[in-house]
């Protein structure tokens, strides 16, 4: 079942004015309950543009937009509030937007808006600060005081505090060390297959679209050009060359080879499977 839906969905910009630009052109889309999905494209293609609505954040132009089947701009305020909290937004660089004076108030701030007494949050904030791989030696501590990464922690576990059915993660692992990024991708794939939320990330990396997504999503000039299984999406990689994104290093060598004179099948998307191919390939020959 679609647990995300758009149907049409525009967004322009400085609408009425000589600026005006039209930055989400109806997109129709469809994210199911459960998947992890990818989404690329270029800088300025739109794709923050069309995050933003998923959640309310921005109203679209025209077209809608339904989470769980509901139109979240028909529902009456109180309703949508609600509805916007299924729908975690991971901004870029998400530690700028912490401001409490303690880790477990920053964590506590989402829950506490959203009704919930002391204790409730408290044991909320508890619940959540072990899935970011922190201790509860941190909650007294100023979120100014710690690293990048254990910044980002933070304000990721203020989103997991809110409980969203869908996380929303905008180029999350940006600027982090590749250890930092392989834990940060590690915990979004826990969320995804332990508490099966549902997961729209958008990168830049082809190596997480291929290690960790199930589906990709093409964002060009506004609209979908493209929305595919990962094992489909990476047999073909021209609209990838068309695109100038850089394929994982394992569909280059698989490319590469290719070009060299090896038959290697397009299904081949693992090490193992290369090398065992490769192997084949060069015994025949012997
Ligand atoms: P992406 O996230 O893929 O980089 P964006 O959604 O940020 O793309 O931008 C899509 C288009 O909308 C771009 O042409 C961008 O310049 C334009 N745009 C983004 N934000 C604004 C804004 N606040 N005002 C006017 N144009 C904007």
């Amino acid at each position: 079942m679609a647990i995300l839906k758009t149907e049409g969905l525009t967004y322009q910009y400085s609408v009425g004015t000589p600026f005006e630009k039209t930055a989400v052109d109806h997109v129709d889309l469809e994210i199911q309950d459960g998947e992890f999905v990818g989404l690329i494209g270029h800088t300025g293609s739109g794709k923050s543009t069309l995050i933003q609505q998923f959640n309310g954040l921005l109203k679209p132009t025209s077209g809608r937009i339904l989470l769980d089947g509901q139109d979240i701009w028909a529902l009456k305020k109180a309703d949508m509030r609600q509805v916007r909290f299924q729908v975690g937004l991971v901004f870029q660089y998400p530690e700028y937007q912490l401001f409490e004076e303690t880790v477990e108030k920053d964590i506590a701030f989402g829950p506490k808006n959203f009704g919930e007494k002391e204790e409730e949050a408290a044991a909320t904030v508890r619940r959540v600060l072990p899935y970011v791989g922190l201790s509860e030696e941190y909650l007294r501590r100023s979120p100014f005081e710690l690293s990048g990464g254990q910044k980002r922690r933070v304000a990721i576990a203020g989103i997991l505090a809110m409980d969203p059915n869908v996380l929303v993660l905008d180029e999350p692992t940006a600027g982090l060390d590749p250890q930092g990024a392989r834990e940060m991708m590690e915990l979004f794939v826990r969320m995804n297959k332990e508490f099966h939320k549902t997961v729209l990330l958008v990168t830049h990396d082809m190596e997480h679209v291929l290690n960790y997504c199930d589906h990709v999503v093409v964002v060009r000039d506004g609209g979908i050009c493209c929305a595919q299984n990962v094992q489909d999406f990476f047999k073909d990689i021209s609209i990838l060359k068309e695109l100038r994104i850089t394929p994982p290093a394992i569909i280059r060598m698989r490319e590469e080879l290719n070009q060299r004179g090896f038959h290697l099948s397009n299904d081949l998307l693992s090490i193992e499977e290369l090398a065992k191919a490769v192997a084949s390939e060069v015994k025949s020959h012997e």
